[in-house]
């Protein structure tokens, strides 16, 4: 399938991230207004709070845009999601009967404000980059013993924090925590020192599960994809992760891209998992290709400085898809809310510059990596940190919009007074 064209003009440029075949979901206010739900369509939002409200969006049942965040169309489940892009992609095409109703409700993107989509109800991150976790353990334990013994076997995550989880644009603090001191000395309490990004994906659920579910069933509870960044203290990490895992060292903040970008849009660059180097126990099997074929860079832009790409890899590498680790996450009968968040895992590549995380792409701190007018190990104050993603069609873009945060300088002693 090729583009979509639409009315609006904007959204017919091969490069532009938001064309009619994307639709993604974001929450956005106009100078002082109330934040409410839009869907981006070219250079502009689209109210689609304000078109339920005016009764062009004809969906069934009651409202479910009278709140600012998208939760409700999602725990609505795949007929609603389908429903929705039929009418708004009938609203918004070429020649389509209902520009002129449709025109008002449109305001350009560059006098907005976005705010987080959708209310985040648990957040999961997994562990599931095979170049990564080959990466960190080797730097860890060394090459033999690289990969844990259940990594081949199982997606291997953890609970996260929802109440980390920001929008593109929050500035982060550099967090402060308990550090290892040298040898048997007493640890320290510092601002981190190696504070770095993970450059992931978040699958967003949309409809909820009671029990364990299929991958086939877990794959359609799934409503969208965001950008992730899963900022990480690796001092406080390497210090406090044994034997339960990381714990402070995530919770400072994780930042999301301000668009969900639907399954739907992103179905023509679906791709299969990586050859299995051990068969999966049945029930993680994939019935079908589950990964998307996404394009994936990290920029670092130092205060005043000029942007460097450090870092492009794709989607594609994860070990795991997100509907395998969403089905393990389940086989216990932990339910699934509307609204939980999974991140991928780290996206390594196998090439250096393929590097999901300063931890690799400066190997542990030991080989600091050019940027514009000087050199990184890891995140220094004043730095903004961005991801992007895009996928590429036949004469069109999907893109999720930056996913981007600065890290300011922490804070004084927090327990000094
Ligand atoms: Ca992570």
């Amino acid at each position: 399938m090729g583009l979509i064209r639409s009315w609006v003009e904007s959204a017919n440029g091969e490069d532009c991230p938001f064309p009619l075949n994307n639709l993604p979901c974001g929450v956005f206010s106009v100078s002082d207004d109330e934040p409410r739900c839009g869907v981006a369509i070219g250079d502009c939002v689209l109210d689609v709070a304000r078109l339920e409200e005016a009764g062009l969006l004809a969906l069934p049942g009651k409202p479910l845009l009278d709140v600012p965040f998208w939760n409700e169309v999602m725990g609505a489940g795949p007929a609603v999601w389908a429903a929705l892009r039929d009418r708004l992609t009938a609203l918004l095409a070429e020649g389509a009967p209902d520009r002129a109703a449709a025109e008002p409700f449109l305001h350009p993107l560059v006098d907005v404000s976005l705010h987080m989509p959708f209310l985040v109800s648990e957040y999961t991150d997994f562990y599931a980059g095979r170049n990564h976790a080959f990466n960190v353990g080797t730097m860890f334990r060394g090459p033999e013993n690289a990969l844990p013994p259940n990594w081949l076997h199982i997606p291997i995550g953890y609970n996260g924090r929802a109440s980390s989880v920001v929008v593109s644009g929050t500035d982060v603090r550099r967090p402060w925590g308990q550090v290892k001191g040298p040898d048997h000395a007493v640890p320290s309490f510092q601002p981190s020192r190696r504070f770095d990004i993970e450059l992931e994906m978040g699958a967003v659920v949309g409809t909820p599960s009671i029990g364990p579910v299929t991958v086939a069933e877990a794959d359609d509870m799934i409503f969208g994809y965001v950008l992730l960044n899963d900022w990480s203290a690796r001092d406080i990490q390497a210090w406090e992760y044994q034997p339960l895992g990381p714990f402070q060292a995530k919770a400072t903040a994780t930042t999301i891209s301000p668009w969900i970008v639907m399954k739907a849009a992103l179905e023509p660059f679906r791709t299969a998992t990586p050859a299995r180097e051990v068969p999966l126990l049945p029930y993680l099997n994939e019935p079908r290709p589950m990964l998307y074929d996404i394009a994936l860079e990290v920029a670092l832009q130092p205060e005043g400085g000029a942007e460097t790409i450090i870092a492009r890899t794709n989607y594609a590498e994860m070990y795991y898809s997100a509907p395998q680790q969403l089905a393990h996450h389940t086989t216990s009968g932990c339910a699934m809310n509307t609204g939980d968040l999974l991140g991928s895992g780290t996206i390594s590549g196998p090439t250096k510059e393929s590097r999901g995380s300063l931890l690799e792409l400066s190997w542990g701190g030991k080989e600091p990596i050019a940027i514009s007018g000087g050199t990184r190990t890891f995140i220094e104050d004043n730095d903004t940190l961005t991801l992007r993603g895009q996928c590429k069609g036949d004469g069109y873009t999907i893109g999720f919009g930056d996913c981007t945060g600065k890290v300011i300088p922490a804070l004084a002693d927090p327990y000094a007074r």
